[in-house]
């Protein structure tokens, strides 16, 4: 199967994978303030998307493309030589902060953007942190 991606619907993936304030993540956040959590966004340097900085603990929302998730990140067919070193670059600034924080005292956690959008996802990774958060 060839995969040919026009240059709008490029330009498109890369302005929705590029912007912070995805969907998901939103929803997330409401969720969390709904039930009284407080939280920072995109917090400090590494610009934690969300950071509960009292507790050190570092949420961040990866989306599928852009972060290389086993079930979603397919690489356009088209053009691999642009976008594997793209997306591998990502991948390893994404460990390089894991690790700083790591060392810094912080709980790191993941949260792929495909966990967001399943039935109840918000909900359940909300509830998820809040029990993180509790535990500290
Ligand atoms: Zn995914």
């Amino acid at each position: 199967m060839v995969d040919v991606i026009s240059k709008e619907k490029r330009s498109k993936i890369m302005s929705a994978i590029r912007s912070k304030n995805t969907k998901p993540e939103i929803l997330l956040r409401k969720a969390l303030w709904a039930k009284g959590i407080r939280y920072r966004v995109h917090y400090g340097k590494e610009k934690i998307d969300i950071a509960f900085p009292t507790q050190k603990i570092a949420v961040f929302i990866d989306g599928c493309f852009w972060h290389g998730c086993p079930l979603h990140s397919h690489i356009p067919k088209s053009n691999v030589e642009y976008w594997i070193p793209k997306l591998q670059r990502n991948i390893n600034r994404d460990k390089a902060i894991e690790e700083k924080l790591k060392k810094e005292g912080w709980q790191v956690i993941r949260i792929w953007e495909h966990e967001l959008k399943e039935p109840k996802g918000v909900e359940m990774i909300s509830e998820k942190l809040i029990n993180i958060r509790s535990a500290h």
